[in-house]
C-alpha cells in the first residue's frame, strides 16, 4: 500500500514562493537596471559578470521552484535535483514570511504549509533508509507535565504508567532500532544530529520549531509532524505515533 501523507494545504506555501520569485526577480532586475550605467562606467567586465550571476542565480531558484511544483502536483519523482530544490527553498522560505505578513496570513499558517510541502518532497524522493539510521526527535513538552521520571537523556527512564506518548515511544524503541530522543530545545536537538549523524530525521514539533528545524537540518531528509496541543503549547502535547509507525514501514528498509 502507498504511504499517504496529509499533504492538504501545501498550495499556500508554493502560491507565496511564486509571489517571492516574481518580486525577487522583479527587484533585482530593477536594481540591475538602474546600477549598470554605473557599474558599467566603472569596469564592462564587471558589469557583465554581475549581471551573468544574478540571472544564473534566478535561473537556479526559478528551476528550483519549477521542479518543486511538479513534484508536489504533478507527482514526480525528484531525481538529481533534492539538493536544486532545497536551495531554493532556502532562499524563498523568508521572502515567504514576509509577504504573508503583509498580507495578514497566520505565520502558523505559512509554517504549517511547508511542513507538507516537505512531506511531499520527502515522499518525491523515494529514499529508503536503515532504521540505525533515522532519528526521531520528540519535543519535551509530550511527556506529562507532572512526570519526575527524567526522559530527556534516555527514554528508557520512562517507567511505562501510560499518562503521557512517551511510554509507546518507548515500546517503539524495543521493536525497532531506531535512535529516539527527547530534546527540550534546538541546541540538544542539533547535539543529538551530531552525534548520532542520522540520514533521515523524523521530528515531531510545534509549527515553529518544525520549520525552522527542517531548513536547519538540510541536506538531511525530514519528515515533519505536527504535535496536538489540547492544553496550548508547551504543556502536556500529543502526537499520532501511527503517523511515525507508517513513515517507519514505507521508509525503513526492514533488516
Ligand atoms: S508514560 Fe513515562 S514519561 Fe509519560 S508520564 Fe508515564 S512515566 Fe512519565
Amino acid at each position: 500500500m502507498d504511504f499517504v501523507i496529509d499533504s492538504k494545504g501545501k498550495s499556500l506555501f508554493l502560491i507565496l514562493s511564486a509571489l517571492s520569485l516574481a518580486l525577487l526577480v522583479t527587484i533585482a532586475a530593477l536594481l540591475l537596471w538602474l546600477a549598470s550605467p554605473r557599474l558599467h562606467e566603472m569596469s564592462a567586465i564587471l558589469a557583465t559578470a554581475i549581471i551573468i550571476a544574478a540571472v544564473a542565480f534566478f535561473l537556479i531558484v526559478t528551476v528550483g521552484m519549477v521542479i518543486l511544483f511538479a513534484v508536489c502536483y504533478g507527482k514526480r519523482p525528484i531525481g538529481p535535483f533534492h539538493r536544486l530544490i532545497r536551495f531554493s527553498i532556502n532562499v524563498i522560505f523568508q521572502v515567504n514570511m514576509l509577504i504573508g505578513r503583509l498580507l495578514f496570513i497566520p505565520k502558523e499558517r505559512i509554517e504549517e504549509s511547508f511542513v507538507k510541502v516537505n512531506n511531499a518532497f520527502l515522499k518525491a524522493g523515494r529514499q529508503r533508509f536503515k532504521a540505525e539510521e533515522v532519528l526521531i526527535l520528540l519535543p519535551h513538552c509530550l511527556q506529562n507535565h507532572d512526570c519526575s521520571h527524567r526522559v530527556v537523556n534516555n527514554i528508557n527512564n520512562c517507567t511505562e504508567c501510560g499518562k503521557c506518548v512517551i511510554v509507546e515511544f518507548k515500546d517503539l524503541s524495543k521493536k525497532c532500532p531506531v535512535n529516539i530522543a527527547v530534546v527540550p530545545g534546538g541546541t540538544l536537538a542539533r547535539m543529538m544530529i551530531v552525534q548520532t549523524r542520522p540520514s533521515c530525521i523524523i521530528a515531531v514539533a510545534c509549527h515553529r520549531d518544525l520549520a525552522d528545524g527542517l531548513l536547519e537540518t538540510f541536506p538531511i531528509p525530514g519528515y515533519g509532524i505536527l504535535n496536538d496541543r489540547p492544553f496550548g503549547p508547551c504543556m502536556n502535547t500529543d502526537v499520532d505515533i501511527g503517523k511515525v509507525r507508517r513513515f517507519l514501514d514505507h521508509f525503513v528498509i526492514s533488516p
